[in-house]
């Protein structure tokens, strides 16, 4: 039985962030204001860092305690393909 290494593990996930990264351009305006959740990847889609991801859908989804600056990039996605639930 391990321990979480990451104290950041035992936070309570009540919130969802989830990315459909087969809508996404790669315009990358998430990455720019919200460098804590999203990056940019060699195949010019961004990434949510630290997701799961759906092999068929292409989705990808992460829980968290405060989506923070992600709902900014909900905001600015063109192609709307960031969700907050
Ligand atoms: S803002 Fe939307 S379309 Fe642009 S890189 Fe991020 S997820 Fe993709």
């Amino acid at each position: 039985m391990g321990n979480l290494a990451k104290s950041e593990g035992r936070k309570e996930t009540f919130m969802k962030i989830i990315h459909e990264k087969a809508k996404c351009i790669g315009c990358g305006s998430c990455v720019s204001l919200c460098l804590k959740y999203f990056e940019m990847t060699e195949v010019g889609k961004a990434h949510l860092k630290g997701s799961e991801e759906d092999s068929k859908t292409k989705v990808e989804t992460l829980g968290v305690s405060d989506p923070d600056c992600a709902r900014e990039a909900v905001e600015v996605c063109p192609v709307q393909c960031i969700h907050i639930e």
